[in-house]
């Protein structure tokens, strides 16, 4: 038996992280089982879907580098991988199971229902609709040619009681008792989750479906469409949510959740796919850093946890250095460049670029994101510096400050022009003026690179001239002054 998986998200948002972390999980099954990973769109709220929820999935899954076989864009034997093209068939189906008796004309009005949610309510108990309002075939036919037609439900029968075994979550039971006669067909024709999901399941040949745990309940529903539709059932797999730092449930409280965001504030795919992959699965011995070739070989679903996995962005800033940090220097050069030159607003001289290369390393060592490269950096470019106000508050107020600038313009006047030669001769200046290394250095720091967060001090003074660091000591004295 080949593995069949799929990914099927709506486009009606941006790609969230737990469904990129659903798509990874999907991916890795499918790649460590030599199988096959579907991509397909769930576009049945057609009021709701947007081309560019659409495009941001496609974007993001070829960002996080998950490749799919069939589906969206690459096609595949199965035709249209979009369920808003294949509603002929989901109306097909709901006839035919009508026809077969799996399936009713329902005739329940909406006070009806009120009534059984209210009466339910009253009980406290959850409403389950159990059919009482069908209609009888010579009704339904009245009002289907009257051009009224009534939704279709699925016959849950009762008594009875549906299970699976979950490959995460094992053995799971639903009492039909709580399981709604559920619409599979909306008067207007359109179908629900449900039914369309169901079909594209079976239809696709799906074998293990991985999935978000909020759909657990639906899946007994699921199980007896598929037993309906004369199909052998996929094995499913729930995955528990992701929750924030604070254990409740991941939402925009806690900060982005659209994948996009974290593309754009620099985060590299690598790490990004690598955060996702331990949330909630391990490769074992504590290991945390791990890469996609060694996820493939080691991913087990029954190694996947149920408990809440915790979606902690400190955590993700932390793995995000480690992967910068991996980077060879040209890769780094290469990824930064193009962030400095936008943040400038124009290309780099050749001068500029060698100036950049040249503290590159040093920034690498530290970064947690690509993004914080540029400010880091502005320092090289242009005789003067734009002064942050809070770094120049906090520094310049301090005792030592004026004393700092003149000693250390001194000092730097004919040092060797290195960045040992300049550590040497800024030491000499601390031992001789008795300043700390805080009080006598920070305000160098701010004078010349503009922020009390730099790369180290005696390397960026040396990229850059002699000159231009003598101007901004004298510049920094005029302010104080
Ligand atoms: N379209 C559904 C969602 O985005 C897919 C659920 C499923 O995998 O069955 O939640």
């Amino acid at each position: 038996m080949t593995v069949r998986v799929r990914f099927a998200p709506s486009p009606t948002g941006h790609l969230h992280v737990g469904g990129c972390r659903t798509a990874l999980y999907n991916w890795l099954f499918a790649r460590h089982n030599g199988g096959v990973f579907v991509l397909r769109s769930d576009d049945t709220d057609l009021e709701r879907n947007a081309p560019e929820y659409q495009q941001d999935i496609l974007d993001g899954l070829a960002w996080l580098g998950l490749d799919w076989d069939e589906g969206l864009v690459v096609g595949g034997p199965h035709g249209s991988y979009r369920q808003s093209e294949r509603f002929a068939r989901y109306r097909q189906v709901a006839a035919d199971m009508v026809a077969a008796g799996h399936a009713y004309h329902d005739g329940a009005t909406a006070e009806q229902l009120e009534e059984i949610r209210r009466s339910a309510a009253l009980r406290s108990e959850s409403p389950v609709y159990d059919g009482r309002h069908r209609l009888e075939p010579e009704e339904a036919e009245r009002r289907l040619t009257a051009g009224d037609p009534p939704p279709i439900r699925f016959s849950v029968p009762r008594p009875g009681a549906t299970g699976f075994e979950d490959e995460v979550r094992a053995e799971v039971v639903f009492d039909h008792s709580n399981v709604d006669d559920f619409i599979i067909l909306r008067g207007d024709g359109t179908p629900t989750y449900h039914l369309a999901s169901t079909v594209d399941d079976v239809d696709y040949g799906i074998t293990h479906v991985i999935r978000g745990e909020d759909i657990l309940s639906s899946t007994p529903k699921h199980l007896l469409l598929t037993e309906a539709l004369g199909a052998p059932p996929p094995r499913y797999a729930h995955l528990s949510l992701l929750n924030g730092p604070d254990g409740k449930k991941l939402s925009k409280r806690h900060g982005h959740t659209a994948l996009r965001a974290f593309r754009e504030a620099g985060f590299l795919p690598q790490a990004m796919v690598n955060f996702l992959a331990i949330l909630g699965w391990s490769p074992g011995e504590d290991r945390e850093i791990v890469s996609l070739d060694e996820m493939v070989a080691l991913f087990d679903l029954g190694a996947v946890s149920r408990n809440p996995a915790v979606f902690d962005v400190a955590k993700l800033e932390w793995m995000n250095g480690v992967y910068l940090r991996g980077m060879t220097a040209t890769d780094f050069a290469e990824a930064t460049r193009p962030l400095v030159e936008a943040d400038l607003d124009r290309s780099l001289t050749e001068t500029e670029a060698a100036s950049l290369e040249s503290i590159l390393p040093h920034v690498q060592e530290r970064a947690r994101l690509l993004d914080e490269v540029p400010a880091q950096v502005r320092f090289l470019f242009g005789q003067e510096v734009e002064l942050d106000q809070a770094s120049w508050d906090e520094v310049m107020a301090g005792p030592g400050a004026r004393e700092s600038l003149a000693a250390g313009r001194s000092a730097l006047v004919d040092a060797e022009w290195t960045a040992e030669g300049i550590e040497g001769a800024l030491r000499a200046m601390l031992e001789s003026t008795g300043l700390s290394a805080k009080r006598g250095l920070q305000p160098l720091r701010v004078a010349i690179t503009g922020s009390k967060v730099s790369p180290p001090l005696f390397e960026s003074i040396a990229v850059l001239h002699r000159e231009t660091v003598l101007g901004r000591l004298d510049r920094a004295s005029g302010l104080l002054a």
